[in-house]
């Protein structure tokens, strides 16, 4: 049964501290587990609710971007490193060569021009808490030169094949703030195909 409220945990931040409001777990009772043909005790179910607080820090800006239809990655800047100009995403907060901040990027519109299918997957059966619509078309998806890293993500609208050009898509209206707020579609995709709450 969804919980009402005053059933749920709340986060903020104030003054530089975390504050928490309402349950964030709650126990149920247990049951035990009977094997049918011995009539013996074999086990017992632990049932547990629990909400997660999960702190983004420096990822932040990845994420609240999505709902804004902006894709963000990063680049180090360290004149000093041989990756100088090298591009990440997934973001990387911290250069792997160099161990330096990475400078945040806007690179929306190399996505829309550059993004390939590297490689995908598609699956049939997916793990507890899917939500993704089934079978899902899991795509691993590769830009310009410049972007060194390979981006694991999902193809909504259209069939995939390596090599073919997709377009990013963005959960704009009601975000989820989570990877959930960016998709792909295939190019030649009408905005009227989009999932509901995503544009372009
Ligand atoms: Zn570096």
């Amino acid at each position: 049964m969804p919980k009402t409220d005053q059933e749920k945990g709340y986060a903020s931040i104030k003054n530089g501290a975390y504050k928490l409001k309402g349950i964030f777990h709650t126990i149920e009772k247990n049951q035990p587990i009977f094997n049918e043909d011995t009539k013996k005790l074999a086990g017992v179910t632990n049932p547990r609710d629990m909400t997660y607080v999960h702190s983004y820090g420096g990822e932040a800006i990845f994420f609240e971007s999505l709902g804004k239809g902006k894709l963000m990655a990063t680049r180090c800047d360290n004149s000093k490193c041989e990756s100088k100009g090298s591009v990440y995403l997934p973001f990387r907060i911290y250069c792997p060569d160099c161990l330096r901040k990475n400078t945040p990027i806007d690179i929306t519109k190399k996505a829309q021009q550059t993004a390939r299918i590297y490689s995908y997957i598609i699956t049939e059966r997916s793990g507890a808490f899917n939500t993704l619509p089934k079978p899902i078309k899991f795509v691993n998806v590769e830009f310009d030169k410049e972007v060194v890293t390979i981006l694991m993500s999902v193809l909504v609208v259209g069939e995939p094949e390596i090599g073919k050009r997709i377009i990013p898509i963005f959960r704009t209206k009601n975000p989820t703030y989570t990877i959930m707020d960016l998709m792909f579609v295939t190019e030649g995709t009408k905005e009227s195909e989009l999932p509901n709450g995503f544009s372009f």
